[in-house]
């Protein structure tokens, strides 16, 4: 396994790099297609790739793709495999068995149920609770593994020794996403309010997305990623309160194009 295209995520899990087929020139060329234009500038390239990202023209970002080779607890996959629009291949528990690897998160890693808001946790537990919910957890893991090959000595088939194992034993699976489909994930997935452990793997997925196409993430960021959308009451409060001129010419300070402040200009008053 080449360790550069490898990134260790949680206490026994990965996510590996296994291919990718283009980068920010492909998804440049891709849109021209719709022009008829030839090979451009790599400036050009990154307007165009800031112009695509800006007015939702997602069709070039589908013509890269990546594969990886992911190792996460069944929990995480749980919810990686809601994104629908992935080729999933994953490790089958009728043919193999299961190997002896849980995730074990240490003391300090184990967040408290928060008060206001039931889906998360936030925090930390008292140093006594941590420490012992902590060993509980390493306890039943063994307990249950032993079931298990117990199970399998009997000779219990493997696809129904299997209904013993908990969702914290680690799996295995082979992913392969379209960049425009990927972004999405990453969207929804290094967002605050998606589960820590999730959130840790979607990290190491987009440094391999930042990697190969640089154009395209720093749209992304500016775009999607750190960008908020307003509510049509919010947008009319926000737009009663500024100054046309003044905002126009703080966002020219900022390094905005004329077409840019042009599009902003009119995303807060309108046309
Ligand atoms: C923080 C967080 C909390 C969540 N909590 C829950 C929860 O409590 N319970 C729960 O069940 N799920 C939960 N989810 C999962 C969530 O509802 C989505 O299923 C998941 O994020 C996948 O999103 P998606 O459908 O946009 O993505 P994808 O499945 O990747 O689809 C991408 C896009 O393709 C289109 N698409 C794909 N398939 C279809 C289809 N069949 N019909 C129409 N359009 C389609 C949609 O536009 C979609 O946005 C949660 C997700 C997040 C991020």
């Amino acid at each position: 396994m080449a360790k550069s295209l490898t990134v260790k995520v949680l206490d026994k899990g990965f996510v590996r790099l296994v291919d990718v087929m283009g980068d920010d020139r492909r998804i440049a060329q891709a849109a021209r297609v719709s022009y008829g234009g030839g090979t451009k500038t790599v400036r050009e390239d990154a307007a165009l790739i800031d112009y695509l990202m800006r007015h939702r023209h997602t069709s070039p970002f589908e013509m890269v793709e990546f594969t990886f080779h992911v190792k996460a607890p069944i929990f995480v996959t749980r919810q990686w495999f809601r994104h629908r629009t992935a080729s999933v291949n994953e490790i089958s528990a009728r043919y193999s068995v299961l190997k002896d690897e849980f995730y074990e998160p240490g003391p300090a890693e184990l967040r408290a149920q928060s008060s206001t808001n039931k889906q998360v946790g936030e925090g930390s537990l008292p140093e006594d609770a941590a420490r012992e919910a902590a060993a509980q957890i390493g306890e039943v893991y063994r307990e249950v593994y032993a079931t298990y090959e117990k199970l399998l000595e009997l000779g219990v088939a493997r696809e129904l020794a299997r209904s013993v194992l908990p969702v914290g034993i680690y799996t295995e699976f082979y992913w392969k996403q379209d960049l425009h489909n990927l972004l999405h994930f990453l969207k929804l997935r290094l967002d605050h309010h998606a589960q820590e452990e999730i959130r840790a793997y979607a990290r190491a997925v987009a440094g391999f997305v930042q990697k190969q196409v640089p154009l395209v993430w720093r749209s992304f960021e500016e775009h999607v990623l750190e960008a908020v959308t307003l509510s049509a009451g919010e947008r009319d409060a926000a737009a009663e309160l500024l100054d046309r001129q003044e905002f126009a010419e703080k966002l020219r300070q900022a390094g905005l194009s004329k077409s840019r402040v042009r599009e902003a200009l009119e995303k807060v008053f309108g046309r």
